[in-house]
Formats: C-alpha cells, sequence, structure tokens
C-alpha cells in the first residue's frame, strides 16, 4: 500500500485524533493528482443548466469536450445549453489573439440561435495569451443588444470554488435588470439546484403546495428572465452552499434579500428546508400547508425505506463530493439507512464544514480535504467499504476495488432530492451493495504491509 505524501497529512483526519487541526482551502497539491475540477469547469457546472442561453467555451476544444453536456440538466423548455460550442483556438490563435474569432463567434452564434444571452468562458490559454474577452463581450453586447458575459474562468486562477465565485459574479450582473412587477410577499429564489434529474421541479412543486412563489431557480432549469428579476423575492434558498452563497451574499447587500442554506437530499434535511422557509414567512397557513405536506410524503416513502434499511444495517459506506453541505446530509440519509459513513471528504469544503463533519460522523471516521485516487483507494480498503458515493471521477475507483457505487453528481439520471428522492436514493445504495455481480467481482482487499 502506497503511502500519504507527506504534504497531504494536514488536510486528512480520523475522529478521535486530538487536536482537530485540519487544514483546508489550499491550491491543490502539485503532483498528488487531485480529484478536484479546475476553476473554469467550476464556471460552467454553475451556469450550465440556464437554457436559454448561447454557452461559449474561448479556448482549445479539449476545454469544451470536458464539460460537453457536463450536468445534462432537464429544462422545461429551450435547450440550448445542451449544444457545447468552443471557438477551437489552434496555434496561429495562440500566436495572433484569439479575439476576432470569439467576435466572429459570437454573431453567428447569436444570429443562429437568438438566445436570451451569451455567457463566453475564458480557459486557460486566453489568460496566457491575454485576450481582451470582456472588450469582445462589451462590443457584441452593443451591437446585438442581449446581455453578454464574459466569465473570467482561467482554469489556472485557483479552485474549483473560484470558478464558482467568477459564475457568481457573472449572474449578479444579470440579477436586478428586470421588472418585478407582480412579484407576492411570500416569495423565493431556489440557489444552488441545477436540475440534473427533474429535482428543480420537485421542490418547485412543494413550494406550490406550501403557497410559496418561486420567481428564479438559479440554475437548474433557468431563464434569462427570470434570473433578471430575482431581486423581487423576498428569500433566497441556498442549496449547494459551496458555489451559491457568493451570489446570495451580494445579493443581500444590494438588495437586502436575506438568505438561508437548505438542503433537499434525505428526509431530516427536506423537511426542516421547508420548515425553515415557512418559519421565515411567519404565516400560519404556510407553516400548516407544510405541516401537512411533509406528513403525507413522509407516510408515503417510511414502508419502502424500512425494508431497504434491513437489508442494508451495518453496511459502510464512503462518500466523497464536491461541496461539503452535501456531504452532511448524505451521512444523515445513510443513517436513515442503517449505514454507517467510515470515509468523507469534499474538494472545496471549509474549516467550518469539517467541524461539522466531525460532529456529525462516528469515532474513527477520516475526513478527507482536496483528496487524490490513491488516498481514496486506501482509505475504501482501510475502512472495508462496501458503498463509495462520488462523482464520475470516484466511479472507476470503485468498480476497480469491487466495491457498490452511488453516483450522486453529474452523470445521475434518477432524482435524489426530495422525499422520493431518498427512496431514489435507498434504490440506487440497495441495488449496488447488494448486487450478484460482486460475487464475480470480489473485493481487492488491502494487501499486507
Ligand atoms: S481551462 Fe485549463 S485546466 Fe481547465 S480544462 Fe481548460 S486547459 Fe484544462
Amino acid at each position: 500500500m502506497l503511502p500519504i505524501l507527506e504534504a497531504r497529512k494536514p488536510q486528512i483526519y480520523q475522529k478521535g485524533a486530538e487536536p482537530f487541526a485540519m487544514v483546508c482551502q489550499r491550491p491543490s497539491l502539485a503532483g498528488s493528482v487531485s480529484q478536484r475540477a479546475c476553476v473554469f469547469c467550476g464556471s460552467r457546472v454553475v451556469l450550465y443548466p440556464i437554457a436559454d442561453a448561447v454557452h461559449l467555451v474561448h479556448g482549445p476544444i479539449g476545454c469544451a469536450a470536458y464539460t460537453w453536456d457536463i450536468r445534462g440538466s432537464l429544462s422545461s423548455g429551450p435547450e440550448l445549453h445542451r449544444l457545447s460550442f468552443s471557438t477551437d483556438l489552434e496555434e496561429r490563435d495562440v500566436i495572433y489573439g484569439g479575439e476576432q474569432k470569439l467576435y466572429r463567434a459570437l454573431i453567428e452564434l447569436i444570429d443562429q440561435y437568438h438566445p436570451n444571452a451569451a455567457f463566453v468562458y475564458s480557459t486557460c490559454i486566453v489568460g496566457i495569451i491575454g485576450d481582451d474577452v470582456a472588450a469582445v463581450c462589451r462590443r457584441v453586447e452593443t451591437e446585438r443588444g442581449i446581455p453578454v458575459l464574459a466569465i473570467q474562468s482561467e482554469g489556472f486562477r485557483g479552485t474549483k470554488k473560484d470558478g464558482y465565485r467568477a459564475a457568481c459574479d457573472g449572474l449578479a450582473k444579470l440579477v436586478g435588470t428586470g421588472s418585478t412587477e407582480g412579484i407576492g410577499a411570500a416569495s423565493i429564489n431556489i440557489l444552488g439546484d441545477f436540475n440534473l434529474a427533474g429535482e428543480t421541479w420537485m421542490i418547485r412543486d412543494y413550494y406550490r403546495r406550501m403557497g410559496v412563489e418561486v420567481v428564479a431557480t438559479i440554475t437548474g432549469d433557468g431563464r434569462i428572465e427570470a434570473i433578471r428579476r430575482a431581486h423581487g423575492a423576498r428569500l433566497n434558498v441556498v442549496q449547494c452552499a459551496g458555489s451559491m452563497t457568493h451570489l446570495a451574499q451580494t445579493m443581500q447587500e444590494r438588495y437586502g434579500i436575506p438568505f438561508i442554506r437548505v438542503s433537499y437530499f434525505g428526509i431530516e434535511d427536506t423537511a426542516k428546508a421547508l420548515y425553515d422557509v415557512a418559519d421565515f414567512f411567519g404565516d400560519a397557513e404556510i407553516r400548516r400547508r407544510s405541516q401537512e405536506l411533509v406528513r403525507q410524503e413522509v407516510d408515503a416513502v417510511m414502508p419502502e425505506l424500512r425494508r431497504y434499511r434491513q437489508a442494508l444495517e451495518g453496511r459502510r459506506a464512503a462518500v466523497y463530493t464536491g461541496g461539503a453541505f452535501k456531504a452532511f446530509s448524505l451521512v444523515r440519509s445513510l443513517r436513515t439507512l442503517g449505514m454507517k459513513t467510515v470515509m468523507v471528504g469534499s474538494q472545496t469544503g471549509n474549516r467550518e464544514d469539517y467541524e461539522l463533519l466531525r460532529e456529525l460522523c462516528d469515532e474513527g471516521t477520516i475526513l478527507v480535504d482536496d483528496t487524490n485516487p490513491l488516498e481514496l483507494s486506501r482509505f475504501v480498503q482501510e475502512k472495508e467499504v462496501d458503498l463509495f458515493i462520488g462523482g464520475v471521477k470516484e466511479r472507476p475507483i470503485a468498480y476497480k476495488l469491487g466495491v457498490g457505487f452511488c453516483d450522486h453528481n453529474h452523470e445521475r439520471k434518477v432524482a435524489l432530492a426530495g422525499f422520493q428522492g431518498m427512496v431514489n436514493f435507498a434504490r440506487e445504495v440497495y441495488g449496488s451493495v447488494m448486487s450478484p455481480v460482486w460475487k464475480l467481482v470480489p473485493r481487492r482487499r488491502r494487501a499486507a504491509s
């Protein structure tokens, strides 16, 4: 078993060790082959679900291919977001500059697709050659009369979290430019759900049943016009806190809109999210409706959840997510299924997040920040994990080790949010952990050191 790099050790903690001095929020260690995505990818995943905009990647074709249809987010209307456009910069452009190519590409795309806005993502090479992307965007915006937003997301500028921030800065330029006429008193924006498999629709429907108006969904099933009028809502309800808190804070400063952090993963967290929103409005009727909704939904899902729990009781899970907020919900959801989380980590968690995770987890659980495949493989084997929950980059690690896997990120096609989402999650976990395939592909055990 390969040893852990000395410089990585401060970012790993095992519950029980004192003091708790976990290091996080720092650039990835060179050579450690981090699981983290680049700044550009961070921006791209946040803005991608806005369905009536052109998304143009200014850079070599590889950057566009890397994020092609990255979330597969569903739209109830236009699907322009699912096309991945690129300026396809080549050697000649690197030498002479890519601004003319960018200008021509924008004009062609806007004239052909008539989008309501355009986002232009800068990639590493654009930062190196120094194209003035903002100037090209301003010119096209004036000539074509739609917002054209330059997203400063050169891959090397920092971590994926800096990409989230660049995306939020772009969104903040749109918010406040539309009319707020007709928006009611009990109104919210849903921030940080990306509608991978219809979750935004499920959450929207919960609020409809509670009598709460949703002004904008940012960015799942997102529309430019709704985002422009989002400053008319009374509350921002933030799910993916890692990616959307910056926008919520900006809206609080500019428009005085408060925000709350919620999660819609798992029964406990979904119920709490709905109650928190009801409490914010302090309206007895909204509170009554939310209680009624939670009661109906919990009654409907509990019998099936109990059956899965019987089969999964005592199984062990490893969790690795982008933002840490989702990890809290997953630890709780696994507990609902009788499972124990023995390793948990994230790409972008902060000190506060890890402290909360430490409180939430059992003695001996490994906490890890910005990890890499070798560490993950080692911990999965050491802790004799039955299930790995992660994203596209963690899937092959699990399968190669003969361990069940549940995708809780971009590639999934099953809604895992809300009450029904908890049943879907339990079904996936059960299907993977109990699959007969593991009799044919035996678990790879840790080699004696
Ligand atoms: S922006 Fe840079 S790091 Fe990101 S995909 Fe493109 S080349 Fe790679």
